[in-house]
């Protein structure tokens, strides 16, 4: 039996892997939530200003798991891993045997000290629960103070403003989305939202929940009627670190995906892997990656012996923008690609040799898709052609 602690999209796809791969044993897909595996990146987005039912956020259909197989557990959380036994228990029932383990735990919201005592509404935004409190809070008008300018802050602020809250955005950091964003890009997106009507406190030294608000020790206090938390992620490492297995800030895997323990695998952005494009090992907290890493973990479940090696990247989007990267960016020579104060551009960055390192697009989901391509067959460009868009990029670097 292939047991599977995590019902999101890194669990989810394992178990869907794992059939396509001709697994016909019994698989768990152990949940703590009580919904049917659902997609998170809607949350900050549609979920927030759009009107569809919240069944199009399921993953897939309930009764696909039944369908295929696949026993699902949901409002179930996993208390301890014994390796030694290869047993897990779920709340205080028995131990359930395994011959195989996949730890997709993922990653829960990091929180601010008064978060749950304050007597102004404070949310994260990392589960579905979450959205339905914030979306019900986010009435024209309302003062929204959003802590941290990250991916999840700018696009809870895009949310915000859509729906005609007064939002204003704080961070210590000096620019927005400061963590994977260089500055020229930073300052693009800055712009877009003030262009919205949203306020940027930028630079504002260390934050703090008030009785009306909040207090920043650079720029003084805002008051506020409803408050958003968006200061990163914690993976959920505590089962594993319990179990014995190798921890540091994630759960420690090979490019097998196979943790310190060889019968217990994890995948998704609960693991720090060695990083197949640079030195050193990282954790990623991003879609692409929870999903073509589940793959991997699943097949080298079954026997295969696949190093995980998929590029990085992410999206997000907010108002009409669909930002994109791929691959390392922000290092080497930029090369860029269509107007720099359009809605439609992109940066692509090589080393000294010309390699093509990782590109970042505003709008440009299609040649996303060939400059990818690019980074993956690690091609040499001349930037003359690249910067070319009436050049395809797919026939670039052949
Ligand atoms: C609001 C939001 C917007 C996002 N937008 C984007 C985006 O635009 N682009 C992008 O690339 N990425 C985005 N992401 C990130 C992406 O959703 C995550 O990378 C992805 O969900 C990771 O999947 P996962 O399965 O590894 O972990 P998770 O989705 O975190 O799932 C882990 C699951 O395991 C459960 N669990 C934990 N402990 C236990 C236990 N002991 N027993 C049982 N179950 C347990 C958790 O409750 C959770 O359900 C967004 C994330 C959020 C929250």
């Amino acid at each position: 039996m292939i047991a599977i602690i995590g019902a999101s999209l890194a669990g989810d796809m394992a178990a869907a892997t794992l059939r396509q791969e001709g697994y016909a044993g019994q698989i768990l897909l152990i949940g703590d939530e009580p919904e049917v595996p659902y997609d998170r990146p809607p949350l900050s987005k549609e979920a927030l200003v759009g009107d569809a039912p919240e069944n199009r956020l399921y993953l897939r259909a309930e009764s696909w798991y039944a369908e295929q197989g696949i026993e699902l557990r949901l409002g179930a959380p996993v208390m301890a891993i014994n390796p030694t036994a290869h047993t897990l228990q779920i709340g205080s029932g028995e131990p359930i045997k395994y011959e195989k383990l996949l730890i997709t735990t993922g990653a829960r919201a990091r929180t601010l000290p008064g978060m749950e005592t304050s007597p102004i509404p404070a949310y994260v935004v990392r589960t579905l629960e979450d959205a339905r409190h914030l979306r019900a809070g986010l009435q024209p008008g309302v003062r929204v103070a959003i802590i941290g300018a990250g991916v999840i802050g700018m696009e809870v602020a895009a949310s915000a403003a859509t729906r005609g809250c007064q939002v204003t955005v704080v961070d210590f950091a000096d620019r927005v989305m400061s963590r994977i964003l260089p500055p020229d890009l930073s300052a693009y997106m800055a712009e877009l939202h003030t262009s919205h009507g949203v306020t940027l406190l930028l630079d504002a030294g260390s934050v703090s929940l008030t009785p009306t608000g909040i207090s920043t020790t650079k720029r003084g206090d805002l008051e506020a009627d409803l408050i958003v938390i968006g200061i990163g992620v914690v993976p959920n490492t505590e089962l594993a670190t319990a179990a014995g297995l190798a921890v540091r800030d994630g759960v420690i895997v090979n490019e097998y995906c196979q943790t310190s323990d060889p019968d217990i695998y994890a995948a998704g952005d609960v693991t720090r892997y060695p990083n197949p494009f640079g030195p050193g090992d990282i954790r990623s907290e991003n879609w692409k990656h929870a999903q073509n890493q589940a793959v991997t973990a699943a097949r080298n479940m079954l026997g295969k012996h696949e190093a995980y090696a998929a590029v990085s990247g992410m999206w997000s989007d907010q108002y009409d923008v669909k930002l994109q990267t791929v691959g390392n960016i922000g290092t080497g020579t930029t090369t860029l690609r269509g107007e720099a104060k359009s809605r439609k551009f992109m940066l692509i960055y090589q080393n000294e040799a010309g390699v093509v390192l990782g590109a970042l697009g505003i709008n440009q989901a299609k040649d996303m898709r060939f400059a990818q391509g690019l980074v993956e067959k690690r091609a040499s460009v001349d930037s003359a052609l690249l910067a070319d868009p009436k050049q395809d990029l797919r026939k670039l670097g052949a």
